[in-house]
């Protein structure tokens, strides 16, 4: 609001023009005459308002000069109330150790909610009215799971809280202790489990948790809040690192997925006054085009070098169909022979492999499987595109359903088709990550997950308590329904089933 408010941006404007200072001046000038006019307030409080209009100015004057924004450092133990967070912002509030956060606006998948899983951060998000609700000081209990909210609890409802988080403790060491078990059903499966990180300081989590490799590396985030792109050697370097610290295990790196909710400063700066970014000119499209071409070329090359360290895998972003998979594989070619002419070693063989996240990569999934190595499932875009909802939209966010019979169907048919050309094929959204769904998954033909380290324990322990053969016959049951509430109700039937057999065992 502050930005938009003539006071504050009028008045700096009209410094420069008058006077021929130049633009941090002028605001510097603007703030200056504002601060002025709070120092004659007499209430305390509002007076000290003054440091927010300082504060707007720190962060517009650091964007002036090139600079990092720099983190947002709230308080530790504090919860972020705020109508919406970028995705760069919330990893910034992880290092600063916040309690957790709650948010007005995005959906149960946008990277704002994923960043916060990933580093454990309790938060609701999609409330609405939250910041219209909670005054600062105000007490705030928070269950990320649930996605409750309690604003000023009475002392009994703290302390039921409180048990709760107890027995999660608890029940988190018990999960923890099955570290080194496979994921292995009863019917002897084994199906791999893989972490999705944001950058190399998630491994220790990843393998803490027993993951078997890195399924998903966003590489967005090595420059996502940073002015400065990142250069060959930091691509190289980066992902040298992951598979050191991986010892051997696979990490599978998705080029650049930017734009819509993944802005990254140089998009900005290139102002592209998109209506609809979700549908616009990002992800590999971006990558393929003049303005980012460059960039992934770059990263091309970093990766391909770094792929004579290790198991690594180039996975391409939002691909449509095979047009753009010959784009992007044309693209390696160009790198690799560069590299080659410069006598630079890299992995010949590398696997190519590509995000199914759209339709029309889902529905044509045979005839791209003839042409990579590999698939993995981006239900998080797949439900968006298939639903035509908006995933960090609450408004909408009803109809983001997982389990809807469409998503079922294209699943289960991309699982198909990998499997008919011999190529493995991963799940690396969020449903990944949760244990309700994943006999669903298995049913489908699903034998990999990629998933925030965080729920590597649970999906493992919900997965030793399957068989195949019981999803499978559990699939031909819901492939009968028409609605997603009759296939969770149908779904949950079997868990609880399995949850009694094992309490009927112990
Ligand atoms: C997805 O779309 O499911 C996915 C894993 O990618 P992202 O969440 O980064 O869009
Ligand atoms: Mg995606």
């Amino acid at each position: 609001m502050m930005l938009h408010d003539e006071h504050l941006v009028g008045a700096a404007v009209g410094y420069i023009r008058e006077e021929l200072i130049n633009a941090e001046w002028g605001l510097r000038r603007a703030v200056d005459d504002i601060a002025g006019v709070f120092d004659q307030i007499e209430d305390e409080y509002l007076r000290e308002r003054r440091s927010d209009v300082e504060f707007v100015f720190e962060r517009v004057l650091r964007n002036l000069l090139g600079r990092d924004t720099g983190p947002l450092q709230p308080p530790p133990d504090a919860i972020v109330v705020a109508y919406d967070l970028s995705p760069a912002d919330t990893a910034q509030l992880h290092k600063a150790a916040v309690s957790g956060l709650i948010t007005d606006a995005g959906g149960k998948t946008s990277h704002t909610a994923i960043i916060a899983r990933a580093h454990e951060i309790p938060a609701v998000v999609g409330l609405e009215n939250i910041t219209e609700l909670v005054e600062t000081d105000d007490l705030v209990l928070i269950d990320g799971a649930a996605g409750i909210v309690i604003v000023n609890p009475t002392a009994a409802t703290v302390s039921e809280f409180r048990d709760e988080q107890r027995r999660q403790v608890a029940a988190g060491a018990v999960l923890h202790a099955m570290r080194d078990l496979p994921a292995r059903t009863r019917d002897d499966v084994e199906i791999q489990l893989f972490a999705n990180i944001d950058g190399p300081d998630e491994l220790d989590d990843a393998l803490d948790y027993g993951a078997m490799g890195v399924g998903l590396f966003r590489t967005e985030y090595l420059f996502m809040g940073h002015t400065l792109l990142p250069d060959e050697e930091t691509h190289f370097r980066t992902a040298v690192e992951v598979l050191e610290r991986l010892g051997g295990l696979p990490a599978t790196i998705r080029t650049f997925d930017l734009g819509a909710d993944k802005l990254a400063p140089f998009l900005e700066a290139a102002d592209l006054q998109e209506a609809n970014p979700a549908l616009g000119l990002r992800s590999i499209r971006l990558c393929l085009s003049e303005l980012g071409r460059g960039l992934f070329k770059t990263q091309l090359r970093g990766l391909l070098r770094a792929s004579a360290h290790g198991p690594l895998k180039i996975m391409f972003p939002m691909i449509s169909g095979i047009a753009e998979l010959r784009a992007a594989k044309l693209v390696v070619d160009e790198v690799k022979i560069e590299l080659a002419a410069d006598s630079i070693k890299f992995d010949e063989k590398v696997k190519l492999g590509i995000m199914i996240e759209m339709p029309s990569a889902a529905l044509t999934a045979d005839l791209l499987a003839q042409e990579c190595d590999f698939f993995s499932i981006g239900t998080n875009d797949l439900i968006q595109y298939t639903m035509a909802v908006d995933r960090v939209n609450e408004y909408v966010s009803y109809l983001y359903e997982p389990l809807h019979p469409s998503l079922m169907r294209l699943i289960g048919d991309v699982a198909r088709a990998g499997k008919e050309a011999g190529i493995p094929v991963t799940l690396c959204g969020e449903m990944a990550g949760d244990p309700t769904v994943a006999p669903v998954l298995l049913g489908l033909g699903i034998r990999e997950l990629s998933m925030s380290a965080v729920s590597v324990p649970e999906v493992k322990a919900a997965i030793r308590s399957m068989a195949v053969g019981e999803t499978e016959s559990l699939m031909l049951r819901i492939k009968k329904l028409p609605t997603a509430a009759e296939v969770r109700a149908m779904v949950s039937e079997y868990v609880f089933g399995l949850t009694g057999q094992r309490k009927g065992r112990a």
